[in-house]
């Protein structure tokens, strides 16, 4: 596997493989790698003649500078687990390489897909995801690039942002890789404790039970209640519970026909940010 460790040498990997017209599969990632992600780089290199991954903790869509300082940093093992599973190349740049200008950001309208949940609960995150997405599309021109639904919301917009742009690059969404517990996969993963860490699964649950009540045609508003009152007597603190539309991620509490919806839910687990989403279905009730 080549390790890229500037600008130049990302230039001149992907000239390589745009020049002889190969396809080449992007999977941008903040590292400390777990199964979840290998999952998006494995369909990348069943999809494509390359793969390439990135490794860049990027700073501005960090809101909580604690957050940002305690992500796990685990380089050594990122690059073996890349290459046990044959990814082609990683991309490991450097601030200076992402940000020459100092920590600009570039402007994009998100619009409502950034109103609610992710984007209301951490101001400017996606400003700070997409400036990278951006940079990261245009350095290394890839035929597709893989995204968790895990961050579905961030998928949304980088959706959004390649039809508005108007970039020839496909975006693939892949599913929430989960633990046999049901507790989807982080790198954050690592920093719970005790507990916290036992309990974890109780977040899919919630989600399970909410998309029991959904199916057994409870109102929106009863089911967003019901799920909240589980939370008052947990250890996690609730940041928010929200059933909204996939296409608009605007919260709703009415569910109709030929439309899709997801719940989302974030937690805190002491001071670990923890978020989860689960699919609806309701087809039952119409
Ligand atoms: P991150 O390193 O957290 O920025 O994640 C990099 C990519 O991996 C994003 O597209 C995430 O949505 C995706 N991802 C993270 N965790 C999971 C998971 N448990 N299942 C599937 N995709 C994931």
């Amino acid at each position: 596997m080549v390790i890229l460790r500037n600008k130049q040498d990302l230039s001149d990997f992907s000239s390589s493989i745009n020049d002889k017209q190969l396809t080449l599969g992007f999977v941008p990632t903040m590292g400390a790698l777990h199964q979840g992600h290998l999952s998006l780089i494995q369909k990348s290199i069943e999809e494509n003649q390359y793969t390439l991954a990135s490794i860049y903790v990027n700073p501005t869509q960090f809101n909580d500078i604690s957050d940002f300082e305690k992500y796990p940093k685990t380089e050594l093992e990122d690059i073996r687990k890349l290459e046990s599973i044959g990814c082609d190349a990683v991309y490991i740049p450097s601030n200076q390489d992402m940000y020459p200008e100092g920590l600009e950001l570039d402007v994009f309208n998100i619009g409502t897909l950034g109103e609610h949940m992710e984007g209301h609960s951490r101001p400017g995150h996606f400003d700070g995801m997409i400036t990278i997405v951006r940079r990261l599309f245009l350095q290394i021109k890839p035929s597709k690039a893989y995204f968790g639904e895990k961050d579905f919301q961030q998928l949304q917009i980088i959706r959004k942002f390649v039809y508005d742009e108007k970039l020839p690059i496909k975006i693939i969404g892949m599913p929430i890789f989960r633990e046999d517990s049901g507790l989807a996969l982080s790198s954050r993963n690592s920093r719970l404790s005790g507990s916290f860490k036992e309990e974890a699964p109780f977040i899919y649950q919630s989600l399970l039970k909410a998309k029991k009540l959904i199916e057994n045609c409870k109102p929106v508003s009863e089911v967003i209640s019901e799920i909240k009152e589980l939370y008052d007597s947990s250890i996690f603190k609730l940041d928010y519970f929200i059933i909204a539309e996939e296409e608009n991620l605007i919260p709703v509490e009415k569910l109709e026909s030929n439309k899709s919806y997801r719940a989302f839910i974030t937690v805190y687990a002491g001071e670990v940010r923890l978020i989860d989403n689960i699919k609806l279905d309701f087809n039952n009730c119409i």
